[in-house]
């Protein structure tokens, strides 16, 4: 069924754990996902960034992540991922998504907060739910890297007070995509910010965040998680290991075979959310 994210995060937090958030620019992840969530009968956010849209677009892929959350047997939101304006958040909410996150952190603060308030008030409009973002978690594909700004608890919390946003993705160490050296969360920032925002906490950047400092995460007051490449990467293994074993003729079996390592790797994600 199709639920928006203020549910979903009420439930983890009534749990004390976290849902994965995953990014499905197509049908091979979109499939693993819900396949995944179903297994686990666990809520989960699917996600659709503006930065995926020349790979996928939204007005191909949104319809049928709406009608998958609707005929899903788990809660699952729909939501847009790192929105960067009106239009394209408009778009996402015009099809049904039930959250959106605008993303203004590389914007100077006086302009993330109207920008923000301009989505909130929109967001209401049609029952959706807001994360946004302040402190900057880089590493985005194809971006440039513009050097990692951690989150002010202080003004994460003034800014959530201007904007009324429902969730806050914060920057506590984490980056984008896949690490060079091993990332080094700063958990005190994370339990500070959760004690003075009083939101829940959003960690953009969950591959290759070792499961004791995941969970850790979790414990200071991390609520979603965005977790993609590892779950990208394991589909591409999976295609290869295939190829590896046996001559290839057709293309559905690259595909089955992607979904299948991909699902197995969210099974796994998923259960480091869940603090098993
Ligand atoms: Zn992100």
């Amino acid at each position: 069924m199709l639920v928006n994210m203020n549910e979903v995060l009420a439930a983890v937090q009534a749990r004390g754990c976290c849902v994965g958030a995953f990014d499905t620019p197509n049908l091979e992840i979109l499939m693993a996902v819900i396949r995944a969530a179903e297994k686990r009968k666990e809520p989960v956010i699917i996600q659709h960034a503006q930065l995926h849209e020349p790979e996928m677009a939204l007005r191909v892929i949104g319809p049928i992540m709406v009608r998958m959350a609707k005929e899903s047997t788990v809660p699952v939101c729909v939501m847009l991922d790192h929105g960067e304006d009106l239009d394209y958040i408009k778009k996402a909410l015009d099809l049904g998504f039930s959250a959106v996150m605008y993303d203004g952190s590389s914007k100077p603060y006086e302009e993330n907060v109207r920008m923000t308030r301009e989505t909130v008030a929109m967001a209401q409009e049609y029952g959706a739910n807001v994360e946004a973002e302040i402190g900057i978690v880089t590493g985005h594909e194809g971006k440039e890297f513009v050097g990692g700004a951690y989150t002010d608890p202080e003004l994460a919390a003034k800014y959530v007070k201007e904007t009324g946003i429902d969730a806050l993705a914060a920057s506590v160490g984490t980056v984008h995509g896949f690490y060079a050296a091993q990332p080094k969360l700063d958990f005190d920032r994370i339990m500070k910010i959760r004690e003075l925002t009083g939101v829940p906490l959003v960690m953009h950047g969950g591959s290759g965040i070792s499961v004791e400092d995941t969970q850790k995460a979790i414990r200071c007051g991390i609520r979603k998680i965005n977790y993609f490449s590892y779950m990208s990467n394991a589909g591409v293994k999976g295609v290869q290991k295939l190829l590896e074993e046996k001559n290839v003729k057709y293309f559905h079996e690259l595909a089955n075979a992607a979904i299948d390592a991909m699902e197995e790797d969210i099974l796994n994600a998923m259960a480091m959310f869940a603090l098993e």
